[in-house]
């Protein structure tokens, strides 16, 4: 959800970064210390099976009968619980506070952590982070972490996660859509974002939403596996958590049934069918009405206002007849909403623009005159490749996965791209 991945984040954007959020350390691996040989077809194959030998994802519940299944007391599954979720260790041999023997059943079971190397970090001057990872097959996601001091003076980090290696529905305004897809992340891979990012900043992450790299609702059920998790292994609350999709016909409708206390954030970006099939592709195969119907059922279902993110594209869809339409849709479609404007931030490849500053105030005014509630979003992380997925396409111009050579020939820096 690149569009609307920095979305929420203009809540965080009209505040001071905290400096004493910024990371005290980051860790780079360097390109060169990747070695890899695996062949793309073996690595599709692989990548497409959840892994079953992950802790990582797993509930207190689940590791205490796989403590007693290896012969062990369920104390041992609520010491895992907390050796992976409080003390966040990486590898089972590190579990020092478990037997040796319990923790060689578990390593010749196949059992693992299934945490995955950081690869790249790269720090904007805001304090923002954006992180590569690398997965088991080499292939790299883009997880962001920013950091933001409220008006109280409360510090709050929020996590940018992805759901899946690249996005197939190839959004016009989008880094990641041009990048291709890959496969879907399996939940532990979603999971383990939020820790790399708790890990990189020291801090706890107080809030995640869905904006990163894919469609999550094109892999809900890892997606609702990890919010699971998040929730309550990690202990995010599940209204800090935010599901963003630019639409996927019947899964609003599923996701709703789950009465999940989070935010859905609906990728709009026009405000009538035709304009938005120019910008969305994947919009034809699902009317507006029947979007807007789909979000109207979710905040009856869940009592949660749906966020609407419009990225602001100059000449495309920035007119103020465009928000006179909007407010018109969203007033047709009752009450429950919020209209996030976000200015588009340049990408490589993209023929769009950012709108003028007076265009941004024209658009938002109209809306709030109309009575729409309305917040523009301020770019975070600008010298950082604000736009999810370009980071990461920096890195890895193919999906497939990666070797070592070519990586050795990419830049170290990543450009500034928006
Ligand atoms: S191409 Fe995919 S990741 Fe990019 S905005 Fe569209 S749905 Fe989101």
């Amino acid at each position: 959800m690149i569009a609307t991945s920095m979305s929420l984040l203009q809540h965080v954007c009209s505040v001071p970064i905290a400096r004493a959020m910024r990371p005290r350390s980051v860790t780079i691996i360097s390109s060169r210390s990747l070695s890899t040989t695996t062949s793309s077809s073996s690595t599709t194959s692989r990548a497409s099976q959840v892994d079953p030998h992950v802790l990582l994802g797993m509930s207190e519940p689940e590791l205490q009968q796989l403590a007693t299944d290896l012969g062990q007391q369920s104390y041992r599954g609520k010491q895992l619980h907390h050796l992976i979720y409080q003390r966040k260790v990486k590898e089972i041999q590190d579990f020092s506070q478990l037997p040796l023997v319990f923790r060689n059943d578990l390593q010749e079971a196949g059992w693992k952590v299934g945490r995955s190397p950081i690869f790249q970090t790269v720090t904007a001057a805001d304090g923002t982070v954006k992180l590569l990872i690398r997965l088991e097959d080499n292939r790299l996601i883009e997880t962001v972490g920013i950091p933001v001091e409220d008006e109280k003076g409360s510090m709050r980090l929020t996590a940018c996660v992805s759901s899946q290696v690249g996005c197939p529905l190839r959004c016009s305004f989008c880094a990641t859509g041009k990048g291709g897809f890959s496969r879907n992340l399996q939940r532990h891979e979603i999971v383990e974002q939020v820790l790399a990012v708790e890990e990189i900043f020291k801090h706890r992450v107080t809030n995640v939403v869905f904006m990163g790299m894919g469609e999550p609702m094109l892999n809900l059920k890892s997606v609702l596996e990890a919010h699971r998790c998040l929730n309550k292994d990690v202990q995010i609350g599940q209204r800090m958590i935010t599901i963003s999709t630019v639409g996927v016909p019947n899964t609003i409708k599923k996701l709703a049934s789950h009465k999940l206390q989070s935010t859905l954030a609906l990728s709009l970006h026009a405000p009538n069918q035709k304009l938005r099939e120019t910008i969305v592709p994947s919009a034809k195969s699902y009317p507006l009405d029947a979007i807007m119907k789909d979000c109207k059922e979710y905040f009856l279902e869940t009592s949660r206002r749906v966020s609407f993110e419009y990225a602001l594209l100059a000449g495309v869809n920035d007119r103020v007849e465009h928000a006179k339409e909007l407010a018109e849709l969203l007033h047709q479609w009752g009450r429950g909403h919020h209209v996030n404007l976000i200015p588009f931030n340049p990408i490589q490849g993209s023929d769009y623009k950012r709108p003028h500053k007076k265009a941004i105030q024209a658009f938002a005014a109209v809306l709030e005159s109309r009575k729409v509630t309305v917040s523009v979003r301020q770019t975070r992380g600008l010298d950082a490749s604000a736009a999810c997925g370009q980071l990461r396409n920096e890195f890895q111009k193919s999906p497939l996965v990666i070797n070592s050579d070519s990586l050795e020939s990419q830049p170290e820096n990543v450009a500034v791209a928006c």
